[in-house]
């Protein structure tokens, strides 16, 4: 059997070992140290912003940023439905409730309209949201100017869920710093990694000191141990942020890389009229993080499980796309609001994630044209 096409999977630069050898080298084998500062002055200067704070995880940022934000017991949040469940489980957490907001067909992402018609509903109801939870899906950036009209209307913050879309940019500005708050994942399969690893960023430096001190068990200022809130163990360790120094050396050229698969696809698939890969918003540059297409059903009888299953003959990587939270068992109770049809649900169904690894070559990639072609 040929060697394994992953769907994404970690790909050091190089100097990795070195940062991590100089964590030992110090013995700063803490969720501290010179490792930790440096990857967040990196990750700071690279999409523009002046606080982060480098956490265990990205679900980690998000229970952060959600916790600042005052969300409490009973507390809605509006949350996209098309995402990873860390981006609705910190929610649960916090004892809150999320709602779930439908996707838009062209973005993949939280639908204006059905998140203004949340919004209209729940202010008759008397019970505002909290907060807002917005995905940058797959690395592709959301509406994010009339989610942001919206939610200002309505004077409610925004978390932005920038765990997929590191070194995306949208209107100029780079992805994550959008929101409120603004989160990274450092997990295994994303665009880099540190492992595990996640951080927070926004524009408020008061607010990152706070996410900090709420990080690192949120210890008074007092010779003892003395606590006046509740605190989290969420710091990143130094040896962890060792790799994410490594990484953020070759961010842009993993992008590249990425753009690069994608666009390999475009032209290799441009002939099955059925596959319509995930266009991309205007005046926007998206990292594809994972290269994505929907299979058309009025054109083919092929199903996502189809390619999938062909592909797995060949030791190939392929997935469907998240299952929306409004699917899943353990937010069965939770409200969805979507405009006519469900679109989370039709891009679940007939969605499908290629395998995106930046260590497949060209030749490996035209295999997977290939068999695809062939079962079309
Ligand atoms: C990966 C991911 C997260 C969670 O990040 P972890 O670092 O794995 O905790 C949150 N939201 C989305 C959309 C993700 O893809």
């Amino acid at each position: 059997m040929s060697e394994r096409i992953f769907l994404s999977s970690p790909h050091m630069g190089g100097t990795e070992e070195k940062y991590v050898q100089e964590a030992f080298d110090t013995n700063w084998i803490a969720p501290l140290g010179n490792n930790v500062n440096e990857f967040e002055n990196q990750v700071k200067s690279y999409v523009g912003t002046p606080a982060a704070c480098a956490l265990s995880s990205g679900t980690a940022a998000i229970h952060i940023a959600l916790d600042l934000l005052g969300v409490q017991r009973d507390d809605i949040v509006f949350v996209s439905s098309l995402t990873f469940s860390a981006s609705a489980n910190p929610v649960l957490y916090l004892g809150g409730k999320p709602v779930f907001i439908d996707s838009e067909r062209d973005s993949w992402n939280m639908c204006p309209k059905a998140l203004k018609k949340a919004f209209e509903q729940y202010e008759q109801k008397g019970q505002l949201p909290k907060a807002v939870v917005a995905v940058n899906l797959y690395g592709q950036s959301c509406r994010f100017d009339e989610i942001k009209a919206i939610c200002d209307s309505y004077d409610v913050p925004i978390v932005e869920d920038a765990a997929e879309s590191l070194g995306s940019v949208y209107q100029g500005q780079m992805s994550g710093t959008f929101g409120d708050y603004g989160i990274f994942s450092f997990n295994g399969n994303k665009i880099i990694t540190t492992s595990g690893g996640g951080m927070i960023i926004s524009e408020s430096e008061d607010n990152i000191k706070l996410a900090l001190k709420k990080a690192t068990q949120a210890r008074d200022n007092a010779p003892y141990y003395q606590h006046s809130m509740v605190g989290y163990n969420y710091r990143l360790s130094n040896v962890s942020a060792g790799i994410g120094r490594g990484q953020m050396e070759v961010l842009d050229e993993r992008v590249n890389q990425k753009r690069a698969i994608f666009d390999r696809y475009v032209e290799g698939l441009k002939g099955i009229d059925a596959i319509e890969l995930m266009e991309e918003l205007p005046n926007s540059k998206s990292n594809r993080w994972l290269s994505t297409a929907v299979i058309n059903p009025d054109k083919t009888d092929i199903r996502p499980s189809d390619v999938i299953a062909k592909l797995q003959e060949s030791n190939i990587e392929a997935r469907h796309v998240w299952k929306p939270m409004h699917l899943q068992l353990v937010f069965e109770d939770n409200d969805f609001i979507s405009m006519d049809e469900d679109i989370a649900a039709y891009l679940f169904n007939y969605g499908i994630c290629l395998p995106s690894d930046t260590k497949m070559t060209e030749e490996q990639q035209e295999r997977v044209i290939e068999i695809i072609n062939s079962l079309f």
